[in-house]
C-alpha cells in the first residue's frame, strides 16, 4: 500500500532581489499511520518552510516548488487545486502553529471558531458545531467548557489557549497532525502536558504527528524517528534511538550537547553550538555546516557530503558518517 505521506526529494526556492533563497533543498521522508516524525534544527534551518510548503501554504511567488513531490495517500498535493487543497487543510492534514495568539481571531468566541471548519467542511449546522466545539474544549481539558466557548481568546490563558490550538486542528479528526514548536512559549509542565495530549489523541485516533522543535529533548521521548536540519536539508535521518545512541552527524552531535538533561553529569559540559547557520542564498560551496563544524577538514570546505546510507535507512550528509573511527567524537549518550 501507499504510505500516509511521502515526501520525495522535495525543494522548494524563493526568488528574491537578493538572489535565490533554497529554502527547502532536497527533502525526503516517509509517515505512516499512528507514526510520530520529529523535525529538529535550529531557527532558520527550514523545519517550518518545509511543512507550510507540505501543507500547500507556499505555492505563489516568490516561492516555487523547483523539483520533487508530496504524495499523500499515494496521491500528489502538488497536482491538486486551490480548493482540494483547502479541504485537505480542513480535513486530512492540520498544523498547529507557533503562537496561538496569531491563529486565532481575537474577535471571534471561541466556540465559532472551532466549529468554522467544521460548518465548511463537514456541513454541520450552527448548533451542532457549537455542540462538538464543547466536546473538543472538554476533550483537551479545558474545565468548564459549555461556559468557556463562548469566551474570547484574551479571556484564556497561553497554555489554555494551545489547548484551544489543538483542539482546533483535531475539530475533523486529521490523518496528520503538524505541531510548529506547540510548546516553546510555555512553562516545563504545561510543555509535559500538552506533549501528553497530543499523544492521547494519537492512541485514540491513530494518527500520525510531525513534531517540530528546535530541541532534541523535546521528541527524545515521543518520537519515532527524526530528521535533523540544517539549512534547507536533512542532514541526519534515522530512529529517535539511531539519532541519541548512534548519531553520524556532527551537527546532531551539537544538538545532543545543548540538551540541557544530557549536562547533569559534569563530565557532559553543556555546550551550544558556535557561530550561526549559512545564509541560504549564498550557500558555502562544501558541506553548509563546515564554518561550524569543530571537525571540519579540507574536504569539507570543496565538497559537499552526499548522503551516507546504512542498512537500516539511517542517514547522514557528512564525509565521515560511515568511519568508525570517526564517530569516535560522538557525545557520549548511554543508554540507562
Ligand atoms: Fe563536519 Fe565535514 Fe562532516 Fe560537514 S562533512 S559535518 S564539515 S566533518
Ligand atoms: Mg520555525
Amino acid at each position: 500500500g501507499h504510505h500516509l505521506l511521502e515526501v520525495d526529494n522535495l525543494k522548494m526556492y524563493f526568488h528574491t532581489q537578493d538572489g535565490v533563497v533554497h529554502a527547502v533543498d532536497g527533502v525526503s521522508y516517509t509517515l505512516d499511520r499512528g507514526e510520530t516524525l520529529g523535525v529538529v534544527g535550529e531557527s532558520g534551518s527550514g523545519k517550518s518552510v518545509t511543512h507550510m510548503t507540505i501543507m500547500g501554504l507556499i505555492d505563489m511567488p516568490p516561492g516555487k516548488i523547483e523539483d520533487g513531490d508530496i504524495l499523500y495517500r499515494g496521491e500528489s498535493l502538488l497536482e491538486k487545486s486551490e480548493e482540494e487543497m483547502r479541504h485537505i487543510r480542513g480535513n486530512d492534514i492540520a498544523m498547529i502553529f507557533q503562537d496561538p495568539m496569531t491563529s486565532l481571531n481575537p474577535v471571534y468566541k471561541i466556540g465559532r471558531q472551532l466549529g468554522e471548519g467544521l460548518r465548511l467542511h463537514r456541513g454541520y449546522t450552527k448548533q451542532q458545531a457549537q455542540e462538538r466545539a464543547i466536546e473538543l474544549l472538554r476533550l483537551v481539558g479545558i474545565p468548564n467548557p459549555e461556559k468557556r466557548v463562548n469566551e474570547y481568546p484574551h479571556q484564556f490563558s497561553g497554555g489554555m489557549r494551545q489547548r484551544v490550538m489543538i483542539a482546533m486542528a483535531l475539530a475533523c479528526d486529521p490523518d496528520i497532525l503538524i505541531a510548529d514548536e506547540p510548546t516553546t512559549a510555555l512553562d516545563v509542565t504545561i510543555q509535559a502536558q500538552i506533549i501528553e495530549l497530543m499523544q492521547e489523541m494519537q492512541q485514540k485516533n491513530g494518527n500520525a504527528i510531525i513534531m517540530i522543535t528546535h530541541d532534541l529533548g523535546v521528541v527524545a521521548d515521543m518520537a519515532d524517528k527524526i530528521m535533523v536540519m540544517y539549512a534547507g536539508r536533512p542532514v541526519e535521518f534515522g530512529t529517535a534511538d539511531e539519532i541519541f545512541y548512534e548519531s553520524r552527524h556532527p551537527y546532531t552531535w551539537g544538538l545532543i550537547r545543548s540538551i540541557p538533561e544530557q549536562a547533569v553529569d559534569e563530565k557532559k559540559p553543556l555546550t551550544p553550538i558556535h557561530g550561526n547557520p549559512p545564509s541560504l542564498v549564498n550557500l558555502p560551496k562544501g558541506c553548509p555546516f563546515a564554518p561550524r563544524c569543530p571537525y571540519a577538514v579540507d574536504v569539507c570546505h570543496e565538497q559537499a557530503p552526499e548522503y551516507i546510507t546504512t542498512e537500516t535507512g539511517h542517514y547522514s550528509a557528512c564525509h565521515f558518517a560511515d568511519d568508525p573511527a570517526f564517530l569516535k567524537f560522538a557525545p557520549d549518550t548511554s543508554r540507562s
